[in-house]
């Protein structure tokens, strides 16, 4: 399973969803839920409307996790509902006080993307952008894509 929602199965993308019947088949949108890191977020932009507005420039927001959303050193982990035909986002430029800055960003419980166009539900050795000549290492995404786990906060111990 790529990410929440959507099965990848045999190299492609499975996805059920609810038929609008009021809607053209073209226009039918298909995302899926990914729950991202943004890493080194500013002081002054940590708080959930500023974390809102960034998830919404890669994809739709959902929820954040309001426990670190305070605390700049750690990264805020939030939902996005992604476009299944957009690549994964490795960061996010934004200008902050007319300068731009880098915010890393990194996907929880991926599993099949493709290291060669970063869509979800692939391997690279198996895309149509991929140029069989050109090494994994030097393809445009990799396992780093993928955020460590979360660590569940240890209960207390009883004692
Ligand atoms: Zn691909």
């Amino acid at each position: 399973m790529p990410a929440e929602g959507a099965w990848a199965f045999d190299g492609h993308i499975l996805l059920l969803k609810e038929f609008d019947i009021h809607k053209q088949p073209s226009k039918i949108e298909f995302t899926t839920t990914l729950l991202v890191k943004i890493y080194e977020l500013l002081m002054s932009i940590c708080n959930l409307k500023c974390a809102e507005l960034m998830v919404n420039k890669i994809g739709i927001f959902v929820e954040a996790d309001q426990t670190d959303i305070l605390v700049p050193s750690k990264a805020l982990k939030s939902k996005v509902d992604s476009d299944l035909k957009k690549p994964l986002r490795c960061g996010l430029m934004l200008k902050m006080n007319g300068t731009p800055s880098w915010f890393k960003m990194r996907s929880v419980k991926l599993s099949d993307f493709c290291y060669a166009c970063g869509l979800l539900g692939h391997d690279y050795r198996y895309c149509q952008h991929h140029d069989a000549g050109v090494p994994e290492s030097c393809l445009q995404y990799g396992p780093w894509v993928r955020a460590s786990p979360m660590k569940k906060t240890p209960k207390s111990m009883k004692g």
